[in-house]
């Protein structure tokens, strides 16, 4: 069995970046690399690649019909290459798709959904508030689900040839979505590596475990309404050995799991396995796991991060973006993770200060930075 990502590396630090990348789409008309281009060589690629999807069942129309408007994508390869850049500690992973806001947005849209949410668990088995949270983290609740379409996005990485069986077989699955006529060229869209709707699914998976819960005859993980994809999402989780009434784990005083060395502690059980096959990382089911929590009335963790290797606190991270805005840096929405916006106000700071330009946040530079 594959998992979902499986073409992801498993690691925590690769998983998290994935995940922030696929959990924060850029808008296509702001990025030139996102329009596709009829380059030579990647009609060429197609030319190549039309009898072997013809030989996987595909008929000629379909083919067309799906490349007629499909283009190389320039800046989904630049994704594809830079994902790997830095480490993310388990308590930025947590900031990123299950914060506090992620936590509130999930108990209005839980509410709003509720007679839906309950009624796939009662036909899947799988918890309610688990389906809400991987739709939390996965494009926060349906608001980014990816506007970049699924045929240029896999025919441009399988020809772009780093992982290009992978993203082949995707390409096909994706051309079978069409031609049984669950959505439409125009509607097949996803993030920038082919995953798609509200729950993230790439068509294989989609092919695997993706099920029309409103009975109109169509798997629609695209439209407005969830349905379908929260439903094919808790489908996959009972497929892959969801245990009726058990819990993913919880925070534990001492034992367990510990991402962060001095952070919180987690036991988990068999369910934990589960969420994990649906994206094979400790973070991301620990998150969904917790966000799961949250989102059916429990509290924040117990346990406190502590400071960071800079030897700052969650909340003093949070202080040091705003001084940095305050004094002309921007630094983005305070959120406490220092990426790449994050550091590049650091470095103008720096430089405007007079010190050393490492882009690194410091106890210092926050003192530096006045209150
Ligand atoms: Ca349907």
């Amino acid at each position: 069995m594959f998992t979902r990502r499986a073409f992801v590396l498993s690691t925590l630090a690769l998983a998290a970046c994935t995940a922030e990348a696929q959990v924060r789409p850029v808008p296509r008309g702001a990025d030139p690399g996102l329009v596709p281009q009829r380059t030579a060589n990647w009609l060429a690629w197609v030319e190549g690649y039309k009898p072997r999807a013809r030989s996987a069942g595909i008929d000629a129309g379909v083919i067309d019909r799906a490349f007629a408007r499909a283009g190389y994508l320039a800046g989904v390869v630049e994704r594809d290459r830079n994902q790997t850049e830095f480490k993310r500690s388990f308590e930025d992973y947590l900031q990123l798709v299950a914060s506090e806001e992620r936590v509130r947005l999930g108990r209005e849209a839980f509410a709003r959904q509720r007679s839906k949410l309950e009624a796939i668990e009662a036909r899947h088995g799988v918890p309610a508030e688990v389906v809400a949270a991987i739709w939390g983290v996965e494009s926060r609740y349906g608001e980014r689900r990816g506007d970049i379409g699924v045929v240029s996005a896999t025919s441009t990485l399988a020809y772009d040839g780093r992982r290009g069986s992978f993203f082949e077989k995707q390409l096909t699955a994706a051309l079978r979505i069409l031609q049984r006529g669950d959505t439409t060229p125009d509607r097949l869209v996803g993030s920038w590596a082919g995953a798609m709707g509200h729950t993230q699914f790439i068509p294989t998976s989609y092919q695997a475990y993706a099920v029309d819960f409103d009975g109109d005859g169509r798997r629609d993980i695209w439209s407005d309404d969830p349905s379908d994809a929260l439903a094919s999402t808790a489908a996959y989780l009972e497929r892959s050995g969801w245990r009726r009434g058990e819990r993913w784990g919880g925070e534990t005083g001492s034992g367990g799991l510990q991402p962060d060395p001095g952070g919180p502690r987690f036991a988990t059980g068999r369910n934990f396995g589960v969420i994990k096959r649906y994206n094979n990382s400790d973070s991301y089911a620990l998150a969904v796991g917790y966000l799961s929590d949250r989102i059916a009335g429990a509290g924040p963790l117990e346990a406190s991060f502590g400071p960071d290797r800079y030897g700052l606190t969650l909340a003093e991270r949070q202080e040091l973006q705003r001084r940095l805005g305050a004094a002309g840096f921007d630094a983005g929405k305070p959120d406490g993770v220092i990426g790449t916006g994050t550091r590049e106000a650091i470095e103008a700071a720096q430089r405007s200060l007079g010190v050393a330009v490492t882009g690194d946040p410091s106890p210092a530079l926050l003192r530096a930075l006045g209150g």
